[in-house]
């Protein structure tokens, strides 16, 4: 596969952009590959400058739950662009979308619209520092809730791949407040609760976890969270950014009936356009300004393009059948997967839930991040360059998701298992 043209667009970026790349977890540096540079995409498809084409799991790490440039969603977008960009004042889209979020979600009765899933986490443990009057904060290792100072303690994704612990430049009176505990280990945040819960403002974690790779929630984990976090006062906030939307309509808290206090929301919502939001009760949201004193605020929040993507987007996944196809076909791709990986004798774990995949190449089974990581990673590196090779636009790096579409069919489902049967074959 000829890829000159990405290699020469890639070393000119490299100039100018910090490793080439406006996110780390678009390098490529983990799996020894040149980041792909894309001229365009359509469905489950994408298209790099060098003319190749791909069948896209990354589907921009997640908004693209419909595939790419969805007639509807296009339409939207079309027609909100004829009046104007940003007014930098409200339009009724806002509360369109508050509303389908509201709906979808029966824990949320008002949301806060942001531009990026960080601003939102970021937001949201303001939110419930200022209610509470606590600092502290309990996270879960492995889990990525945007690149806040706070949060940046044994986090996934990126910060995982680059196998970077936290990060130079966040001071170490911010990550004080910070404990992070191991997933699905009902019996450490116990523990933890017990020995200091009334310092607790509140605990995140991601319902669904999708940037240790995807690792599913053990449902005792869930109902455990909600459950010891009334008992001490601490709020929960579901960081449902990336499962939102996607494991269900009414992502991870409607899987597993659990309500949290606080929901943060990103990619999907958005539908491809920059949008972040907050919600919960009305009893908690009308702390923040300026119905309260806690205060947050945005330039571009509730841009009219934005919002248009957002409506359309949930519109259309609001369809009958339209989960039951996400999870069809994410299952016959986790099964084919798995399938193959036994017949070469490659030790796999596959889990799927709802239109979120997890692969990784370890004999063990994966439930936390210390299990996640005893995956091999030069196989997996082998593994993304072998697909890769043969068209497949996988994430570059073991702690990531694979994500489907509804624009992904059988045929697509299909062409990926047999590529990588023959990839498997020879790892
Ligand atoms: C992607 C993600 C974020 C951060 O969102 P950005 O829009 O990249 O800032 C936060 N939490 C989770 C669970 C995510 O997957």
């Amino acid at each position: 596969m000829n890829q000159t043209r990405s290699k020469t667009l890639f070393k000119e970026a490299a100039a100018l952009i910090p490793g080439g790349v406006n996110s780390p977890v678009r390098a490529g540096k983990a799996v020894g590959a040149t980041p792909l540079f894309i001229d365009r995409a359509q469905g489950a498809e994408i298209v790099d400058a060098d003319g190749n084409v791909y069948i896209d799991y990354i589907g921009s790490w997640g908004p693209m739950i419909l595939g790419h440039r969805h007639p509807a969603v296009m339409a939207a977008i079309e027609t909100v662009l004829k009046r104007g960009l940003s007014f930098g004042a409200s339009t009724d889209l806002e509360a369109r979308l508050a509303r389908m979020v509201a709906d979808a979600m029966p824990s949320i009765e008002m949301v806060r619209m942001v531009n990026s899933g960080t601003e939102a986490t970021m937001s949201a443990i303001r939110l419930a520092r200022g209610i509470t009057g606590r600092d502290g904060l309990v996270k879960f290792d492995g889990c990525y809730h945007g690149h806040a100072d706070m949060l940046l303690v044994d986090a996934g994704s990126g910060v995982a791949t680059q196998a970077i612990p936290g990060s130079p430049g966040v001071p170490a009176d911010v990550v004080r407040h910070t404990i992070s505990l191991p997933y699905n280990n009902t019996a450490a945040l116990k523990e933890c609760l017990d020995r200091q819960g009334e310092q607790i403002a509140c605990v995140i974690v991601e319902p669904v976890a999708g940037n240790m790779g995807m690792v599913e929630p053990d449902p005792e984990f869930l109902s455990a969270l909600r459950k010891e976090t009334e008992k001490h006062g601490c709020l929960l906030i579901f960081d449902e950014v990336m499962s939102g939307f996607r494991v269900a309509y009414g992502g991870a808290q409607a899987r597993y009936s659990i309500t949290p206090d606080i929901t943060c929301l990103g990619k999907v919502i958005g539908g491809g356009m920059p949008v972040g939001a907050y919600g919960g009760s009305r009893q908690i949201m009308k702390h923040i300004a300026p119905e309260g004193n806690i205060y947050q605020a945005g330039t571009l929040s509730g841009n009219p393009v934005a919002m248009a993507a957002g409506i359309a987007t949930l519109s259309e996944l609001n369809k009958p059948g339209v989960y039951e196809g996400l999870e069809t076909r994410t299952r016959r791709l986790a099964d084919g997967l798995a399938r193959t990986a036994a017949d070469a004798g490659v030790p796999v774990q596959a889990h799927a839930v709802g239109a979120m995949l997890g692969l990784f190449f370890t004999d063990r089974p994966v439930t936390d991040f210390a299990s996640a990581k005893t995956s091999d990673l030069s196989r997996f590196a082998a593994y993304y360059r072998a697909m890769l090779g043969k068209g497949i636009f996988l994430a570059p790096s073991q702690f990531e998701a694979i994500f489907v579409s509804t624009a992904h069919t059988d045929d697509h489902i299909d062409r990926t298992v047999n590529a990588a049967k023959a990839v498997f074959a020879g790892l």
